[in-house]
């Protein structure tokens, strides 16, 4: 007998609906390296019109997104400026340093909002010991501060020091549908005050593959360039960019359930021995609790729950789980019901 299994190790392994299946099946395609695919041209078109920026590029992936990014705001010698948490910091390979020869500049945050004044006081002057500071990464939600939505107030005085300094500022906006859904603050209003962002199709929106990278017309061109040079330029790929185009008109509304069951689940289990979580503080899809109990270590837990069907991640001091269209009611159920005979 093989065992089903309620997948909440994160909003990644989500299938593409039926819906896209078929429009994949029946794209029509071109060659998108030369500039012709349609459907790529499409969801190009609709992401930069979303975001309120000139242009849009399809990626493979939202690290080489990021990367494009940071590589078309910056030059050798310089630095950036990263939440210490940050994905683009701690979870992208490095490819500051290995694809754009820039430092990160880590500066703690509150839940993924930098102090204002802190960002301020990171920003480096030039000489000759020193590297320049050009540009300010952001996130929002806030992956590793567990889906934290960083509010609008924060990115506006971001811009603030930003144009003080003479900064850009991308965002690494992976889950900004969720950011927008949570808080009720439209994409355009986060988008309007950055020079760039990405965001992921691949995660909540349930797209197989991509993300879309937006800014101004001339800094996508030159990242068109970039995506080339980094082996990203992909040919009759409007079969992925037609699920692309599904996520952005279909998919993004019905987030406010997944972070209904985040809350739900973060209620289910919060007080049970070993569980420390707030479930007021679960704002959106990924639930990171601590877990520390006297009998059951992280890694003998996430097998335990395994051995009842459900899937999560051990992180350093507790657990990691996120809700997505795949794991539904009865899968919350089933989880919390799976901590109870564990832990009850
Ligand atoms: C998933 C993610 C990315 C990019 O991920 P890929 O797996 O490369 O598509 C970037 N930033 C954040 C915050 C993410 O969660």
């Amino acid at each position: 007998m093989t065992i089903r299994y309620s997948d909440f190790r994160s909003d990644t392994v989500t299938r593409p609906t039926d819906r896209m299946r078929k429009a994949m099946a029946e794209a029509v395609v071109g060659d998108d390296v030369l500039g012709d695919d349609p459907t790529v041209l499409e969801l190009e078109r609709l992401a930069a019109q979303t975001m309120g920026k000139e242009a849009a590029l399809f990626c493979p992936s939202g690290t080489m997104a990021n990367s494009i990014a940071v590589k078309m705001w910056t030059n050798a010698l310089e630095e950036v400026i990263v939440e210490e948490r940050s994905h683009i910091y701690n979870m992208e390979s490095t490819h500051m340093t290995f694809i754009s020869g820039v430092t990160p500049r880590p500066v703690r945050s509150e839940r993924g909002a930098m102090d204002p004044k802190d960002v301020a006081a990171a920003v480096r002057k030039p000489n000759v010991h020193t590297p320049q500071t050009t540009l300010i990464c952001l996130e929002n939600t806030h992956n590793n501060w567990g889906g934290a939505v960083i509010p609008l107030a924060n990115f506006k005085a971001m811009r603030a020091v930003a144009d003080e300094h003479g900064l850009k500022i991308h965002l690494d906006g992976a889950r900004i549908f969720n950011a927008s859904v949570a808080s009720g603050v439209p994409v355009r209003a986060f988008a309007d005050e950055v020079d760039s962002l990405q965001f992921c199709l691949s995660k909540g929106l349930s797209a197989p593959v991509g993300s879309v990278l937006v800014a101004g017309r001339e800094r996508i061109e030159f990242g068109r360039r970039l995506r080339k040079a980094l082996g990203g330029g992909m040919r009759q790929v409007g079969v992925l960019a037609a699920p692309g185009i599904l996520a952005l008109t279909e998919m993004v509304d019905r987030l406010k359930d997944d972070h209904i069951r985040a809350k739900t689940l973060a209620r289910g289990i919060s007080g049970l021995p070993g569980v420390t979580i707030d479930p007021a503080a679960v704002e959106t899809d990924i639930l990171i609790f601590g877990f520390d109990h006297p009998k059951i270590t992280v890694p003998v837990m996430v097998t335990k729950m395994k051995e009842q069907g459900i899937l999560a991640l051990a992180v350093s001091g507790g657990i990691r789980m996120v809700t997505h269209k795949d794991v539904g009611d009865e899968d919350v159920e089933r989880a919390i019901k799976a901590f109870k005979e564990i832990l009850g």
